[in-house]
């Protein structure tokens, strides 16, 4: 079977890797569709992300659906020929966080197409993949499997709405417009929020965020660099803010727009090392500045908002590249003035 492996920066290889025997509580999935992710960008473009950086060759991908192709003999509830949703986090279940509800930040996590362990946690951009039976839930026949494959980025924003508490009738604000941006104000908005703005440095992403996601206003912060500033007065605006653009300049005017005693979640990831913040402004009007970290049962919600039909992600959906084209993929799908999200066709079948 053929796998989308890293080798290094920018060294994309089409690999072909044995397939391997199942243990008892195993299953052996065919891949559908596979989303590219920013994570999958930095491995390829820059070889690492964050502190993580390759070193051996590492298949990638996290954002994955499929059909279930074998059972482990301990597997009872699955069947050959089932959709299904494929969580790529596979929490040990027994560390102190796993057992306190928050598996997300397990001590002795393998998240799928991850170098932040070594050996590397090999990802699911590949024709074949073993899972955990936790991580696969089933769904009906009729589902969308490129659909289906946003359930992990819808994930980590519902995951984001959950980690910044009750948004009914708030003010929100999201730095940052990329796919999970798009998708938590969306979130935001299902969760009650009563006004959202998106920044973003690029217009394409506004356009959607204003027309389809839900945003009540948009700021292009290269265009318009004082379009936060008029939510600076009376001491700031909005109750919530998420960060999700990684960018320091971004979380620091935040400090500015947000009413005394609000809260900002980062969600997005910084370049390594330091961000300074002014933490005697986070001092003196109370601040609540926390982290918001991939997802829990979030996972669980995103497939019943995809499955039912209750959370439209097609406003996020970019297009399909065939798996014999996977470079090409990850050269466009950076290009944020055409694409939001793209994803690898691998199996296919979206019926
Ligand atoms: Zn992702
Ligand atoms: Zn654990």
């Amino acid at each position: 079977m053929l796998a989308v492996v890293c080798h290094g920066k920018k060294d994309l290889r089409l690999d072909a890797r044995e397939d391997r025997p199942l243990a008892p509580d195993e299953v052996r999935v065919g891949i559908a569709f596979g989303g590219i992710c920013g994570s999958d960008l930095h491995y390829y473009h820059r070889g690492a992300v964050g502190d993580f950086a390759i070193r051996e060759p590492m298949t990638l991908g996290h954002e994955i659906s499929g059909i279930v192709l074998e059972t482990g003999s301990a597997v009872t509830h699955l069947r050959a020929g089932q959709k299904a949703a494929l969580d790529p986090a596979r929490p040990c279940l027994s560390c102190r966080h796993c057992r306190e509800g928050r598996a997300n930040l397990c001590a002795n996590m393998f998240f799928l197409g991850s170098a932040g362990r070594f050996p590397h946690v090999q990802g699911g951009f590949a024709e074949h993949l073993v899972l955990r039976q936790d991580q696969i839930i089933p769904v009906p026949d009729d589902t969308d499997l490129l659909k289906l494959s946003v359930a992990e980025p819808l994930s980590v924003a519902l995951h984001a709405v959950n980690r910044a508490g009750a948004l009914l009738g708030k003010r929100v604000v999201i730095t940052g417009s990329g796919p999970i941006g798009l998708l938590t104000a969306r979130a935001a908005r299902w969760a009650g929020a009563a006004e959202v703005v998106c920044t973003d440095v690029e217009d394409a992403p506004l356009a959607v965020a204003r027309d389809k996601m839900g945003a009540s206003h948009t700021v292009n912060v290269v265009a318009d660099p004082e379009g936060l500033a008029r939510y600076e007065a009376d001491g700031g605006f909005f109750d919530v803010a998420f960060e999700v653009s990684g960018a320091a300049s971004a979380l620091q005017s935040l400090f500015k727009v947000l009413r005394r005693g609000g809260r900002i979640v980062q969600v997005g990831m910084l370049p390594p090392g330091m961000a300074p913040v002014p933490v005697n402004v986070l001092q003196s009007r109370e601040f609540e500045f926390i982290g918001a970290f991939r997802a829990n049962d979030e996972f669980r919600l995103a497939v019943d908002l995809i499955v039912r039909g209750e959370f439209d992600v097609t406003p996020i959906l970019s297009g399909t590249v065939p798996l014999e084209r996977a470079g090409e993929a990850l050269e466009r799908a950076g290009d944020r003035k055409q694409v939001v999200k793209l994803h690898i066709a691998i199996g296919g079948d979206r019926s």
